[in-house]
């Protein structure tokens, strides 16, 4: 029996980026690494002490970069001057990234367009956050860094054009095409046609990624947090494999179906090394717990900053985590899920951010545990954003 998604999903949806991406972020950082190492004794402590508001505070760097008034629309920060000391703050929140800060720009665009997007409009808020977003160090990588600047110094003229000359004209295959679609995801659910999932976002992720890893990666991705909107709504819940043998259907299908393998034909090249993940995803989940370690999830699905290493690494960590792993000790799937994604190392923010999109999607937000979305920086704004962009979707004013 299936129900239809709620707000709770939604909401679940993108606070899972923000927790997933604040919790995450410090494991990411060299200069972090004595302060957070990657033992999962120490991210099971670290976790715990959130959610009793115990939080290790750590000095993040702020630089002195003033920020100048953007040209764009639609900045979702509150434009910020350095602190006067110049060396750094201490947080009393885990601080967002760009994981966050894209999603939460790229959710409010699709909540107040209308429904012929307008991608210069997103390039145009991309940017526009990024240059106010400055000094807040949120950890863009340097080849988005220099297109959302090129962006504004040429006035968004042929914002498609910059990223295809990018990689010596390869174009990015960088995770940041998944990082930031989850809102896609929930905008095209109750869409009469499901694969425009597939059109918004291709078109949203060759701003910056155009390689055909970077492309399939997105779609991967967005297709994994649907997937997950609405197997979470179902009373029968699926297991571990159901939900793949139907993920893997669904992706199977981008490119055969007669809608959507044109769109995706200039990018087919993308698509076999997904595939080949998903079978090393089937083949440790039917082999169980004892199939898999650490160290065999980073050698054969990754953890680095590429898609094809990371974004189905993220899938993995949350079908994993759908029975017991005896070395993370909580009952809490969200929770499992999340400090999976972070003992692996690598790029633990976007890694977990895209693991806590999915889960957040399928378990919904009141099954996080305690504290974690409120110890993160912009939980408010990120739930509101949530709760806009559902009623705009589904028509509603009730909850
Ligand atoms: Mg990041």
């Amino acid at each position: 029996m299936s129900l239809l998604p709620s707000l709770n999903q939604w909401q679940g949806c993108l606070a899972g980026v923000l927790v997933g991406d604040c919790l995450g972020f410090p494991y990411e950082v060299i200069r972090f690494k004595k302060m957070f190492p990657h033992t999962i004794e120490f991210i099971e402590d670290d976790l715990e002490k959130i959610k009793i508001r115990q939080m290790i505070p750590y000095v993040r760097r702020v630089k002195k970069t003033p920020t100048k008034p953007a040209k764009g629309a639609r900045v979702t920060s509150t434009p910020t001057l350095a602190t006067t000391s110049g060396s750094g703050e201490t947080c009393s929140e885990r601080q967002y990234t760009d994981d966050t800060s894209m999603t939460i720009t790229f959710a409010k665009f699709l909540t107040e367009s209308n429904d012929s997007l307008d991608y210069v409009d997103l390039a145009r808020s991309f940017s526009a956050e990024f240059i106010v977003d400055v000094p807040k160090s949120r950890g863009y990588g340097p080849g988005v860094k220099k297109l959302l600047t090129k962006f504004d110094e040429v006035n968004f003229k042929n914002v498609f054009q910059y990223a295809t000359e990018t990689f010596k004209g390869q174009g990015s295959m960088g995770n940041g095409s998944g990082m930031r679609i989850s809102p896609v995801a929930l905008y095209t659910l109750n869409d009469p046609d499901r694969f425009r999932l597939v059109d918004i976002t291709i078109d949203s992720c060759r701003l910056t990624h155009t390689h055909p890893e970077g492309i399939f990666g997105g779609i991967f991705q967005a297709l994994a947090v649907r997937q997950a909107l609405l197997f979470g709504a179902k009373k029968d819940k699926p297991s571990a494999i159901e939900f793949l043998d139907a993920f893997e259907t669904e992706f199977k299908s981008v490119l055969s179906s007669k809608a959507t393998s044109k769109r995706v034909a200039a990018y087919q090249s993308g698509y076999q090394i997904y595939q080949d993940k998903i079978d090393v995803i089937k083949k440790f989940l039917k082999g169980g717990p004892s199939s898999w370690s650490l160290q065999k999830i980073k050698e054969e699905l990754g953890n680095k900053v590429v898609s094809s290493k990371s974004i189905p690494t993220a899938l993995f960590c949350f079908l994993a985590s759908f029975q017991e792993i005896d070395f993370i000790h909580t009952d809490n799937h969200f929770q499992r899920a999340i400090t999976l994604a972070f003992a692996l190392g690598g790029d633990t923010d976007t890694i977990g951010g895209m693991t806590g999109a999915i889960c957040g999607a399928y378990v919904g937000l009141d099954d996080f545990p305690e504290n974690f979305v409120q110890s993160c920086e912009a939980s408010g704004k990120i739930l509101n954003v949530a709760e806009q962009l559902y009623r705009k979707c589904n028509n509603s004013t009730e909850v």
